[in-house]
């Protein structure tokens, strides 16, 4: 059976860099968004990671041929429906009040969990087959894709729930961001504050619902600051052997290889040396007023986590 780390949390949380910094680790395999890879890979044939598009990158194409025989051979339109049918966030209390490998019921027809387990549990094992890794990673981030592998994923799944300050959140949210992942002019989609901070209570409350599989609490501002740390807390969570000296880390710094991630922040674009500092800017550029709201909308999880001290 393969095992899966599972990056959940809100957008614009740090997925993308968790994802990275932990896809170094010897023995594991990052991916990006693999809710994603269906529509953006198979379909609109978007950049993979590693530079190349989905059709063009030889780990895909490999990937494809193991899990489906080829991607001709399945069709991205039936895994949309299926989603549609059992992979929503508005389903994620029914899916969660069974049992963890309970399989279908109460989410649509019997069957429709099950084929749309299916099809992420074969692409799982292939990716582990062709990269050789012993530890899929998956920052897909829904929470409903959590649930629906904790009820039949057919794998050893661990989540680990990425959370970050509610107000960073909501900066990042408003601000315009180019998607360099297709040559058509495309950008990130924004969300107004108070939207945000709705996201942001709905999809972290998701992830405490969570039973029966491992889940590990992580802020990403304590992987800023310590990212040694926080890689390796990640790989004994994810049952990696103890990794020697972490190379590719350094103080305020990561090395990273080039990676087939299918989908997710444009930082999944970034090879080489990159600096890994705080990012404070909603501090200063926040307005008052919507700083206040979100503080006010999230305060509960907020003070949850930690973010509520003194010097905020
Ligand atoms: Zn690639």
């Amino acid at each position: 059976m393969v095992t899966v780390l599972y990056i959940g949390g809100l957008g614009r949380s740090g997925s993308t860099l968790v994802e990275r910094l932990a896809g170094q680790l010897p023995g594991a395999c990052a991916v990006g968004e693999i809710v994603h890879l269906w529509q953006r890979g198979v379909t609109e044939d978007e950049r993979c990671g590693c530079g190349t598009a989905f059709a063009q990158c030889s780990f895909w194409q490999q990937a494809g041929k193991t899990a489906f025989g080829g991607w001709d051979e399945i069709d991205p339109g039936r895994v949309a429906a299926l989603r549609a049918r059992v992979d929503r966030n508005r389903f994620v209390p029914r899916l969660a009040a069974r049992p963890a490998g309970t399989g279908p019921a109460g989410t649509g027809p019997p069957s429709a969990l099950a084929e749309y387990m299916s099809y992420y549990t074969r692409l799982y094992a292939a990716v582990a087959e062709v990269s050789g890794a012993r530890l899929v990673i998956d920052s897909s981030k829904h929470p409903s894709l959590a649930h629906c592998l904790r009820r039949q994923g057919g794998v050893d799944l661990r989540v680990l729930h990425l959370v970050r300050d509610s107000r960073a959140v909501a900066y990042s949210w408003g601000r315009a961001v180019r998607r360099p992942d297709t040559d058509r002019q495309s950008y990130m989609t924004r969300y107004s504050p108070a939207v945000a901070a709705a996201q942001w209570n709905g999809q972290n409350a998701a992830f405490h619902l969570l039973r029966g599989v491992p889940v590990m609490r992580l802020r990403y501002e304590d992987v800023v600051a310590a990212p040694e740390a926080a890689v390796r807390r990640i790989a004994a969570f994810s049952g990696l052997p103890a990794p020697g000296r972490l190379a590719f880390l350094g103080a305020g710094w990561a090395e990273l290889e080039p990676g087939h991630s299918v989908s997710g922040n444009p930082m999944r674009f970034a090879t080489g040396k990159i600096a890994i500092r705080p990012d404070e800017r909603w501090r200063a550029d926040l307005p008052a007023g919507p700083r206040r709201e979100v503080t006010a909308l999230t305060s509960p999880l907020l003070a949850a986590y930690g973010y509520l001290g003194s010097r905020r």
